[in-house]
Parts: C-alpha cells; sequence; structure tokens
C-alpha cells in the first residue's frame, strides 16, 4: 500500500473529516507542536501542516495533514482532500451523538467514494470530558469493527492518545508484512 515510495522516506497524506468542533484542529496541533490551545480559530475551508516524525528503525514519515472544515458548505469540497489520501481520521466528540452521526456519514461517503485502499481510523474526542460523556465506548468500537477501521479514544486536551492516532493506522498502511 506504501505506492512504491523510498522505504526510508515516507510521505504519508493523511485527511482529518468530521463535524465541526470536535477537536479536528487542536488534534493536528496537538500531534505537530505539541500545544493544546482552547481558543482556537474554526477553520475555514481546509488548513494544511506536516509532521516529520522518525521510526525506530531511521526511516522517517512526512505526514502531510489536511485539516478540513466541518461545516456543510465545504460538504462538497471535501473529495479534493479525500482522494489520494491514505489515511483518513474521522473524528467525533464522545459528548455529542449528533457528531458521532456525522462520522458514520463521513465513513459512508468514503466508502462510496473514496480510494478503495484508504486506511480509516475513528476517533472519539474529548475523551476528558467523561462526565459529559454521552457515547459509550462501545457504540464506537462496534461501529468501527463492522466497518473494517481503528478504533481510538483521543484528548487533544491531556494529550491522550493522539501520537498512537497517528502512528497506529501508519504502521498497518504501510507495514502491514511487519
Ligand atoms: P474542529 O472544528 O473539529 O477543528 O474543532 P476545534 O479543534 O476547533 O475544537 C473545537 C472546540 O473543542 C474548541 O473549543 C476546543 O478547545 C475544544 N476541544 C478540542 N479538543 C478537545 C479535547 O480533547 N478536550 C476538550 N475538553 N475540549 C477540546
Ligand atoms: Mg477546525
Amino acid at each position: 500500500n506504501g505506492g512504491g515510495q523510498d522505504a526510508k522516506n515516507l510521505r504519508v497524506k493523511l485527511v482529518l473529516l468530521g463535524d465541526s468542533g470536535v477537536g479536528k484542529s487542536c488534534i493536528v496541533l496537538r500531534f505537530v507542536r505539541g500545544q493544546f490551545d482552547p481558543t482556537s480559530k474554526v477553520t475555514v475551508g481546509a488548513s494544511f501542516l506536516s509532521q516529520t516524525i522518525a521510526l525506530q528503525d531511521s526511516t522517517t514519515v512526512k505526514f502531510e495533514i489536511w485539516d478540513t472544515a466541518g461545516q456543510e458548505r465545504y460538504a462538497a469540497l471535501a473529495p479534493l482532500y479525500y482522494r489520494g489520501a491514505s489515511v483518513a481520521v474521522i473524528v467525533y466528540d464522545i459528548t455529542s451523538p449528533e457528531s458521532f452521526s456525522k462520522a458514520q456519514y463521513w465513513v459512508k461517503e468514503l466508502q462510496k467514494h473514496g480510494s478503495p485502499d484508504i486506511v480509516m481510523a475513528l476517533v472519539g474526542n474529548k475523551a476528558d470530558l467523561h462526565e459529559k460523556r454521552e457515547v459509550a465506548v462501545q457504540d464506537g468500537m462496534d461501529y468501527s469493527e463492522k466497518n473494517g477501521m481503528f478504533f481510538i479514544e483521543t484528548s487533544a486536551k491531556t494529550a491522550d492518545n493522539i501520537n498512537e492516532l497517528f502512528e497506529v493506522p501508519l504502521i498497518f498502511a504501510f507495514f502491514s508484512d511487519w
């Protein structure tokens, strides 16, 4: 699935999709800059960030991350971002059942119109807000299992599982023979 890339310098195009306000931009900022800014701005259209990480065997991986806006008026632009992506990260907010429904919409959209070998990860973000939880962990797990996706709960605020979110699907996509 690595697209014939040099095994020592991989490039991974990754797209984040999901409802507005679920924390996509905060996840990316946490991963790229190690920061959490509670006053972060709403994404307009989409934004691009890249981050290179080194794996243990001196392979480097450059993530090209497209962070999309969740608003309806940009939905028609989404294929521009997910087309050609090797990893799609679909995010919902564990305090919002509506955002979980919206995540399922994105999964279906990718199953219909995305590349057949795209690796998908379902992410329940804001896991630090456990007292406000309205989507059970089991619901996320069951849905992702049915759809052949990875599943992880994260918190951009506390940094819980943020590195894992980027590394686990990556390893599956490029090193599944390991
Ligand atoms: P986006 O529209 O999906 O890009 O969402 P943002 O990244 O802009 O975040 C929306 C709001 O959720 C902001 O007020 C963030 O501070 C907040 N937020 C994002 N991630 C977390 C998280 O993990 N925990 C908590 N408690 N709040 C978060
Ligand atoms: Mg955003």
